[in-house]
């Protein structure tokens, strides 16, 4: 491997979308489980668990970091976490939201880039859309967790998420930068950003 390719795949790890994504998943499994948005204490509680140290918590507000990424959380209705590259650059950042739609009657959470103008589509390929009454999901989002691996990092996720991703005909599509994926068997990759994704059965 060269010393530039080397560091590019690196700077992969530092992507605030691999922050972003298994924030959303998260969210997203506690608002099935409770039938509400995620108090800011969970979210604390949550982004701790990712790995990130808590810098400052209070007047509505906290902030948490590891090494690579600088999360601002706002609590509240919406929920909004702001994950910024810690170099500052803002045109990687990412806004996690999740909200209460009550004309839609469901609970939704998304992944916004901040730099909508080069993106096309949703990170995640849909919205988590969650019914109110029956807590069920109703959409098929793309989210999971990074692990490393032989190939650099990858996203994983598990069967059930990949059923509905097979449901909803966008296989052919990369959940993080909406490039066109290569799939052999049950991992992808996506040559336009550089990940792969793999799936797991639960
Ligand atoms: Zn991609």
């Amino acid at each position: 491997m060269e010393p530039g390719e080397r560091m590019e795949r690196i700077s992969y790890s530092y992507d605030p979308v691999t922050l972003a994504m298994p924030l959303a998943e998260e969210i997203t499994r506690r608002v099935i489980e409770k039938g509400t948005l995620p108090e800011a204490d969970d979210v604390r509680d949550l982004l701790r668990e990712l790995g990130l140290e808590e810098l400052y918590t209070g007047k509505g507000l906290a902030l948490h970091r590891n090494r690579h990424l600088v999360a601002l959380t706002f609590p509240g209705e919406p929920l909004i976490v702001d994950i910024i590259p810690s170099s500052g650059e803002l045109s990687d950042a990412v806004e996690v939201i999740a909200y209460h739609d009550r004309e839609l009657g469901a609970f939704v959470v998304e992944i916004l880039p901040a730099n909508d103008l080069e993106y096309e589509g949703n990170i995640g390929l849909e919205p988590a859309i969650i019914d109110e009454k029956t807590l069920e999901l109703k959409s098929s989002p793309v989210f999971g967790h990074f692990e490393e691996g032989k190939d650099g990092l990858h996203l994983v996720i598990d069967g059930k998420t990949y059923e509905g991703w097979k449901e909803s005909g966008k296989l052919n599509v990369c959940p993080i930068c909406g490039g066109e994926l290569v799939w052999r068997g049950k991992e992808a990759l996506c040559p336009e950003c550089g990940y792969g994704i793999r799936v797991v059965k639960e």
